[in-house]
């Protein structure tokens, strides 16, 4: 046992699966049965635990990063802005849209009877153009809208981590080191050793 510096069994960094509702476990913390499951990224340690665990802030905190542990909340800040911009122009268009067939309709309810309702063919024409281009713009907008908002969604998938409190994730070392521990046991015992040694054993960082 010479190294000083013992590296962690697996690294503090978890994200979330979803496993099939026939696959509920109990959750490591009330017992309730959840289908939610952490997973460190290096896939060494998992568990079941409720989802409404996850919001507590004791518990575990969310991030944005890599599997490798690298930040990515500023990336993911700037695709939130991007949406909420397209958002506000889209609002901006519906708005003009809506106040100009206020307007329309009220000039419609206030026509006198006697006039024509022909209007002037420049007119119509260049509204007409208007229109079209609008439209266009919007359509624009919303399919932009849509296809960045499934980025997210997928980007989300693969960045939001979780990082456990420090006695949380010390519970799961712990765990780890018994459980590693008795394996060792277990072995040294079906090799036939009547008292096993446990000086060939793994020590838990302190
Ligand atoms: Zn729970």
């Amino acid at each position: 046992m010479t190294t000083t510096e013992q590296k962690a069994p697996f690294l503090n960094l978890y994200q979330v699966k979803h496993v099939a509702d026939t696959a509920c476990r109990a959750c490591v913390l009330c017992y309730k049965p959840t289908n939610t499951v952490l997973i460190t990224t290096d896939k060494k340690d998992w568990f079941y635990v409720c989802n409404i665990h996850l919001k507590d802030k004791t518990y575990a905190k969310l991030l944005y990063c890599n599997d490798m542990g690298k930040d990515t909340e500023a990336e993911w800040k700037g695709k939130c802005n991007d949406i909420a911009k397209l958002k506000q122009e889209l609002h901006k268009i519906e708005k003009e849209e809506k106040e100009k067939l206020d307007k329309e309709k009220s000039w419609l309810n206030n026509i006198p009877s006697w006039s024509s309702n022909k209007k002037d063919q420049a007119v119509e024409e260049k509204e007409k153009n208007e229109e079209v281009k609008e439209e266009k713009t919007k359509e624009t907008l919303q399919s932009e809208l849509k296809h960045n908002e499934n980025e997210l969604k997928t980007f989300e998938r693969a960045n939001i981590k979780y990082r456990l409190e420090k006695v949380f994730y010390r519970g799961r070392l712990m765990q780890d080191y018994k459980k590693k521990k008795q394996v060792e046991i277990e072995k040294k015992l079906a090799e036939g050793t009547l008292f096993p040694t446990l000086d060939g054993l793994s020590t838990l960082k302190k």
